[in-house]
């Protein structure tokens, strides 16, 4: 938890600080001038420090309540969730207060396993995925300890004669080295049952890393990619990374996207693609509860009155338009998605990007993708979509499907993944 006016939760077995404790049962934290004031169930001060760190005697938990998941998606939600090792409470500078959970790595991969996926998927899909997972926060680790002199900077944004070209990467992480939302990997704890299964794939695949050219992948991901999977560039940086470009996500070379005809006929179509799941019960077994709730995926339609639209716009780009005229994609990158869009109103016109801008406009909460041709009838607006995030690196349900044919972990990763190789590097 980051930001937070206020920390309450419960320990359970026995915690100490520097100088106090041990302290069990419920807890608040608060921030008073300059100090974070950490009180017991009986409200009665502990400490007041600027940082405090709470350890645990052995099989001790710590639960946090009312922690956001899903910041800002369609499936925000508030839960309590419930964690294994020490608990760090710092004070920021704006006199907010940030929570951070420290394990050791393999113990988190084990929770993000479980929590990014069922326990029920294929066992190659979870292996696939704790070695995604471990080379994301390893490569995450260690482009911040590289990039910590010269800039901390993770939005991005151009702004310019009536265009917004905006992105977001991880690199503003300053007190720790990853969040635990959809931001980073989605981490609960031990909120969920730690399955057997997970600890399993953690365990068989432990040290193993996607490497290329000697170094450990900026392994991305996203739920599904919609039948071609993106280039780096469209998400994030102008640069391009070897082993994050474009491929067809199916038994059959699908051709990448140029023009708006092509995009509008690869959208409106049903082509084969491992992440065009048809097999339900496949999909209960790799999503985790909340996710079964998005029903279509693959290709999705959203509509909204003129009106509606109108008012999003203003509410989420923070600026009028007017009478909404015209959207018009400028730029199709090689999966259909749009990297930058035209808003055409009577008031004034924009140029938006890059695509999670896009879907952040467009949408109360987020668009699935930026994969999507618009429709404009009478006073409606029609958005006919493919695919469900960013499209760049590994696809979710597309791996899970590979894994559930028969395929290995290692052949899944190099689908994916140009040109790399799988190391155990301990
Ligand atoms: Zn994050
Ligand atoms: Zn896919």
């Amino acid at each position: 938890m980051d930001r937070q006016i206020e920390v309450n939760g419960r320990l359970d077995g026995n915690f100490r600080g520097e100088g106090f404790g041990p302290l069990s049962g419920g807890f608040s934290v608060k921030a008073k001038s300059g100090m974070i004031v950490f009180s017991d169930e009986a409200n009665t001060g502990i400490c007041r420090s600027p940082s405090i760190r709470l350890t645990g005697q052995e099989n001790s938990t710590v639960s946090l309540f009312n922690v956001t998941i899903g910041s800002r998606f369609h499936w925000e939600r508030t839960e309590d969730q419930t964690f294994k090792g020490d608990l760090i409470l710092r004070l920021r500078t704006d006199g907010t207060i940030c929570a951070i959970n420290e394990i050791p790595l393999e113990d988190y991969l084990k929770s993000v396993i479980s929590s990014e996926m069922s326990g029920a998927a294929p066992m190659e899909f979870l292996k696939t995925h704790t070695i995604l997972s471990r080379s994301w926060v390893l490569a995450a680790i260690g482009r911040k300890k590289k990039t910590k002199e010269t800039s901390t900077l993770a939005e991005k944004t151009t702004e310019r004669g009536g265009e917004v070209i905006r992105w977001y990467d991880r690199e503003d992480h300053d007190l720790f080295d990853v969040c635990s939302d959809d931001h980073c990997q989605r981490y609960q704890g031990i909120t969920k049952i730690i399955s057997e299964r997970a600890e399993e794939a953690v365990r068989e695949t432990c040290g193993m890393v996607i490497i290329y050219q000697d170094e450990i992948c900026d392994a991305r991901y996203s739920k599904a990619c919609g039948g071609l999977t993106e280039d780096f560039a469209t998400a994030w940086d102008d640069k391009r990374v070897p082993y994050l470009g474009t491929i067809s996500d199916a038994s059959v070379p699908h051709q990448p996207i140029g023009t708006e005809e092509e995009a509008s006929a690869w959208i409106l179509s049903d082509p084969e693609a491992y992440c065009n799941a048809r097999d339900q019960h496949l999909l209960e077994k790799i999503l985790p509860d909340f996710d079964r709730e998005t029903k279509s995926f693959f290709r999705w339609a959203v509509e909204y009155s003129r009106a509606e639209l109108e008012e999003i716009l203003r509410e989420k780009s923070g600026f009028d338009f007017g009478i909404l005229q015209e959207i018009i994609p400028l730029q199709r990158v090689p999966s259909g998605r749009i990297s930058r869009l035209k808003i055409v109103g009577s008031k004034r016109s924009m140029i938006v990007g890059k695509e999670l801008e896009i879907r952040r406009w467009l949408s109360r909460s987020h668009l699935y993708s930026s994969a999507f041709i618009v429709r404009a009838e009478a006073d409606r607006f029609i958005l006919h979509g493919a695919g469900w995030g960013h499209g760049v690196g590994l696809c979710q349900i597309g791996a899970a499907v590979l894994a559930a044919k028969g395929f290995s972990a290692e052949e899944i990763l190099k689908h994916y993944f140009l040109g790399v190789e799988i190391k155990k590097i301990y």
